[in-house]
């Protein structure tokens, strides 16, 4: 089990919130960047239906693509789905939703 441990959490949690809503970056960057402001100490963010989306001001297609570029580009672990965010390394540890 990885144990997510930042030395700044509330810091890096807030420059990653900013990041999520800075338009000028890509889709698959800004949701790879909302990943880590929800994710618990796993490494999952769990989503309600739609959250993504409304939280980025993207559509559900939108959201959908992001999730695959930010897999391929290693920005979520590859077990990541709209409701179950992933980071990186993180897919074996627990969360209540299945990713496998
Ligand atoms: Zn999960």
């Amino acid at each position: 089990m990885t144990t997510i441990v930042l030395s700044s959490t509330v810091t890096v949690r807030a420059q990653m919130r900013v990041q999520s809503e800075n338009v000028d970056l890509e889709h698959w960057h800004r949701l790879g960047c909302l990943a880590w402001v929800h994710a618990d100490q796993h490494g999952h963010a769990r989503m309600a239906t739609g959250q993504a989306g409304r939280e980025l001001c993207l559509s559900v297609n939108q959201v959908t693509d992001a999730i695959a570029v930010a897999r391929r580009r290693g920005w979520l672990d590859p077990a990541s789905t709209a409701r179950c965010l992933v980071l990186p390394g993180c897919a074996n540890n627990p969360c209540e939703e299945q990713h496998r």
